[in-house]
């Protein structure tokens, strides 16, 4: 096992990752930026350093100053949590030739992973069934793009090779919108990632979002730990995620879960890793896959037992799985709510000082955060300031239990979407499960404020 490990991350997820590796006897270096120096986690780290200001691509996103602070610390691996460099295959490269190991998968599973088209063209030859489209990304010429269209069918969506974070899709429902809609995408991907590639799919008008977590060894083991629903988005954005899927049957899951493993020893996959889905009429079709670990992974975690960050560390550290997957059982079920500093009804972000802050406690009740009394919330990163999860013996269970936790919860001088979240749990639709990915968006416009 490794004796020290850079966390390149912040946030919950920092807190997350120092939480196992103090578990686990491990030492953890914090890197954090300027905003965050008055961190609680930073200040209890083994070690920490400051890697610059707090503009997120002068200090988390720095690889150079990211991989000298390992230098200086002697740490052995750097793990990436999510977002920033996680799905960075350079980062990856440049990691491990400095001698570190990093947490996550190969460089060449990140890239070939983190462009969707290559992703979904490596889906379909390990026989994962994706959402039919355009064979590969499309070209310039404007007959063949509107002869795709039509034989893929109107609603199409747009998507870009290299988006991410719900951003890079347009929707078209006429020829009519087709060759704008696909200029104006091409030209905002190529100025957000880079990379101006786009491809078409059938835009599936009633799926649910349903993923499947799996976890790989270096030795040629994987294990898929079930599915998470995450259905209840708004701008292609996860607000609540359960586990498992209210009402898909257990022989579907086994079925595709066995797909997404074979699919990962097919691509030498190492680390873990979410297999994203839209699923229809009792039908999946592969969307992306994320090659590190989820915001949602806690719901996973208390269904299975596992702990996805400390077996991250083990798979990195050259350990074998520690279980099979004839070990993983599903008991009860696990919803999370994501807090985020924002107006509840509006969503305008709301950073700044947290004056009062009383977290749930109780059976089944788990909060991952950062944030405690007098925190001050930068207005530089992502608006999520931790997590709330619950686990029962039955979805009724753990749906009274985040009912009871909301309403314990006191989060006082920024707003935050707990309002929101109360709400939606008392709603008739969700309580009966199985909502779609424009069941939020519809019940906002519904519930005008
Ligand atoms: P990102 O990497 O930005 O998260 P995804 O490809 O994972 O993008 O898609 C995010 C969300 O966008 C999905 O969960 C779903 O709500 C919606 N979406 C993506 N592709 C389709 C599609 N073909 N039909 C309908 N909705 C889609």
């Amino acid at each position: 096992m490794f004796k020290k490990i850079l966390i390149a991350n912040r946030g919950e997820i920092a807190l997350r990752i120092q939480r196992a590796c103090r578990e686990m006897g491990v030492k953890a270096v914090m890197v954090y930026s300027e905003a965050d120096r008055d961190a609680k986690y930073v200040k209890l780290a083994d070690e920490a350093v400051c890697i610059g200001p707090a503009s997120s691509t002068h200090s988390y996103l720095n690889m150079p100053a990211i991989i000298s602070a390992a230098e200086v610390t002697d740490a052995e691996a750097i793990h990436p949590g999510y977002g920033f460099l996680s799905e960075n295959a350079d980062f990856a490269e440049r990691v491990e030739n400095s001698g570190f190991v990093f947490i996550g998968p190969t460089a060449a599973s990140i890239r070939l992973m983190g462009d969707k088209v290559s992703a979904k063209q490596a889906m379909i030859r390990a026989g994962v069934p994706t959402v039919p489209g355009s064979e590969g990304a499309l070209n310039d010429d404007p007959a063949t793009i509107k002869r795709t269209a039509k034989a893929v069918g109107y609603p199409v969506i747009i998507k870009a090779a290299g988006g991410g974070g719900g951003r890079g899709m347009r929707v078209v429902h006429t020829e009519a919108a087709l060759l704008h809609a696909v200029q104006t995408t091409k030209a905002e991907a190529g100025t957000a990632f880079g990379n101006p590639e786009v491809y078409m799919e059938k835009y599936l008008q009633n799926p649910r979002h349903v993923e499947v977590q799996i976890i790989a060894d270096t030795f040629k083991n994987a294990v898929y730990l079930g599915e998470r629903d995450c259905s209840m988005q708004r701008r292609h954005q996860k607000v609540i995620e359960e586990a498992p899927a209210p009402g898909i049957p257990r022989r579907l899951i086994e079925k595709i879960g066995e797909r997404c493993v074979a699919a990962c020893k097919k691509i030498g996959y190492r680390g873990a890793g979410t297999f994203e889905f839209l699923y229809e009429n009792g039908e999946f079709y592969f969307i992306e896959m994320n090659t590190r670990v989820q915001v949602e992974h806690p719901v996973t975690e208390l269904v299975t037992g596992i702990d996805i960050v400390r077996a991250q560390i083990e798979v990195a550290a050259g350990q074998k799985l520690a279980f099979t997957q004839k070990q993983v059982e599903i008991r009860g079920h696990a919803i999370e709510c994501r807090i985020n500093a924002e107006d509840p009804f509006k969503f305008f972000p709301s950073p700044g000082r947290i004056t009062g802050w009383h977290t749930a406690g109780g059976p089944g009740v788990r909060v991952d955060s950062h944030a405690y009394h007098n925190y001050t919330v930068p207005s530089n990163y992502d608006s999520m300031i931790g997590k709330l999860i619950v686990h029962g013996d039955t979805r009724e269970q753990a749906l009274a239990r985040m009912r009871s936790a909301l309403s314990e919860m006191v989060v006082e001088g920024i707003k935050t979407n707990i309002p929101l979240h109360r709400e939606l749990m008392v709603d008739a639709k969700f309580i009966a499960g199985g909502t779609n990915i424009h069941y939020l968006e519809s019940w906002l416009e519904q519930h005008p404020r």
